[in-house]
């Protein structure tokens, strides 16, 4: 079976598009959460996972849009997107949103948005809070999202080791434990601006990671047409 492991789609359609053509065909798509938030086309990138055979679970922007949980951390610019993302939204879309579970379990991976301790809220970025996690999820791997940065944490012999995949690497899955980052389809803060996912080939036990470019601009200008913050604009150029 070939998955496609995306995160952070964050509203932007274009990028979501790009990830979609340069996969090719996968039987399945699991989305790591928030696929709202921060770009223009929340509506758009529901009902397009939506319409594909999918499995997905909660994120803090996919919650804070539906003010299923409190935004009073969030940035103020988060805050209004997440304001703005909410009038958008469709209602059989809010009521998608409000019904994803926070964790999955499917075979060997453990799926959350952030991290299995906190899975709506924690970003996993330190090799410290990434071996505490370790301790709460019992399959194999787990796939996190949330920092928007493509990683993986090893879990040897009470350590722990953070591995940065580059575009196009290949890892072969093992008896290690894993934490895996994906990266973000919509919103990448590694300094590469394409899109960045994964395929999972559970068949030949492997992980690809894959960067794509798409047009930046239409989502910019998309973003423009709303009136959606500058800086939330700019920064898709650079990304970070
Ligand atoms: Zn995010």
């Amino acid at each position: 079976m070939r998955h496609l492991i995306v995160s952070d789609i964050h509203s932007n359609l274009a990028a979501f598009e790009a990830v979609l053509a340069d996969a090719g065909s996968v039987d399945r798509v699991w989305s790591l959460g928030d696929v709202v938030g921060y770009g223009p086309d929340p509506n758009e990138c529901l009902e397009r996972l939506r319409g594909l055979p999918h499995l997905s679970v909660a994120g803090n922007h996919d919650w804070g849009s539906i003010a299923r949980i409190d935004i009073s951390d969030f940035n103020p610019e988060a805050q209004h997107i997440c304001r703005w993302t909410g009038q958008q939204l469709s209602a059989d879309n809010q009521a998608y949103l409000a019904g994803l579970a926070e964790t999955v379990v499917e075979g060997d991976f453990t799926i959350v948005h952030g991290s299995p301790r906190y899975p709506t809220w924690e970003y996993l970025v330190y090799t410290l809070s990434a071996l505490e996690n370790f301790d709460y999820f019992d399959t194999r791997f787990c796939l996190v999202g949330h920092s928007h940065v493509p990683i993986i944490f090893q879990s040897r012999d009470g350590t722990c080791d953070l591995l940065v995949p580059t575009p196009d690497s290949v890892w072969h899955l093992g008896e290690q434990r894993l934490i895996i980052n994906p990266g973000a389809v919509g919103q990448p803060r590694d300094g590469d601006e394409r899109a960045s996912y994964v395929i999972l080939d559970t068949d030949q036990d492997t992980l690809t990671y894959r960067r794509v470019p798409y047009p930046v601009y239409v989502t910019q200008k998309r973003m423009q047409q709303a009136g959606l913050p500058e800086r939330q604009i700019s920064r898709l150029a650079m990304g970070w």
